[in-house]
């Protein structure tokens, strides 16, 4: 199983290790692995991954 963050390459298990599935063919596949929220929030922000794609938009 791969350890490396996909944002920074460290290995996730010296940080706070948090992990993203995504639903595929009917099933739940992990996907990502981050040191910590900071890492996946930079991965997020470098992919433009955020960009109208909000599912709810409270005005
Ligand atoms: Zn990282």
């Amino acid at each position: 199983m791969v350890t490396d963050c996909t944002y920074c390459g460290s290995d996730i298990y010296e940080h706070e290790p948090v992990f993203i599935a995504e639903f595929e063919s009917g099933a739940r596949v992990q996907d990502k692995q981050f040191c910590n929220y900071a890492c996946l929030a930079a991965y997020i922000e470098e992919e433009g991954l955020t960009e109208g794609s909000l599912c709810k938009i409270d005005l």
